[in-house]
């Protein structure tokens, strides 16, 4: 499969002293991309590419905007910290409650296991696709999986959880989260009224 260079364009770079030049390619299988080439030495040092991708009836397209690299960096700074703070917080409900998590469900029929934690079918899994996980990774290592950021809410739900530093932790992580998502929202606005 090789892709091919059909039509490249020049466009103003964000200093406005030279360009930057987008190469549009595709392949045999009929898939589109862009190569975007910064042919400016200013803006080649202070900025950056960010990319996105934006989905749409099945077929997904990467967006590309030239960003501060400073920017570019604020955001990979807040993406790595909200990744920590899961990742302690993974830990904190280990430590604290895997004991308590695995002891619960201990001799409880798998079905009404998955009963449990998908409030009676209203969430992922399917009861097929939750024992055939079983089957694969074992009982206990599938309700470790629930002992996670992603999961909290089930966790604390189930096991009447009331820790203020688990909740704290949520609540930070959420925070971070939204603005995260807010700040990606407006440099996409920014960027789609921009080029
Ligand atoms: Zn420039």
């Amino acid at each position: 499969m090789s892709w091919e260079d059909n039509r490249s364009e020049d466009k103003p770079c964000p200093c406005g002293k030279s360009h930057f030049t987008v190469t549009f390619r595709s392949n045999d299988w009929g898939q589109h991309e862009e190569q975007w080439s910064m042919y400016c030495p200013e803006c080649a040092r202070t900025h950056g590419l960010y990319s996105y991708i934006v989905s749409h009836k099945g077929l997904s397209d990467t967006r590309y905007i030239w960003l501060p690299k400073r920017q570019l960096r604020e955001l990979k700074e807040l993406e790595a910290l909200i990744g920590e703070l899961k990742d302690a917080l993974a830990a904190h409900l280990r430590f604290r409650y895997a004991a308590h998590w695995t002891q619960y469900f201990m001799g409880k029929p798998k079905k009404e296991i998955w009963a449990e934690v998908t409030d009676n079918g209203s969430r992922y899994p399917q009861l097929s696709t939750f024992y055939s996980h079983v089957r694969q990774v074992g009982l206990e290592s599938a309700l470790n999986g629930y002992l996670q950021y992603d999961k909290v809410s089930i966790v604390t739900h189930i096991l009447h959880l009331d820790d203020a530093d688990l909740a704290s932790r949520v609540v930070r992580i959420r925070d971070l989260e939204s603005s995260l998502a807010a700040k990606n929202d407006a440099i996409r606005a920014e960027g789609v009224h921009r080029q």
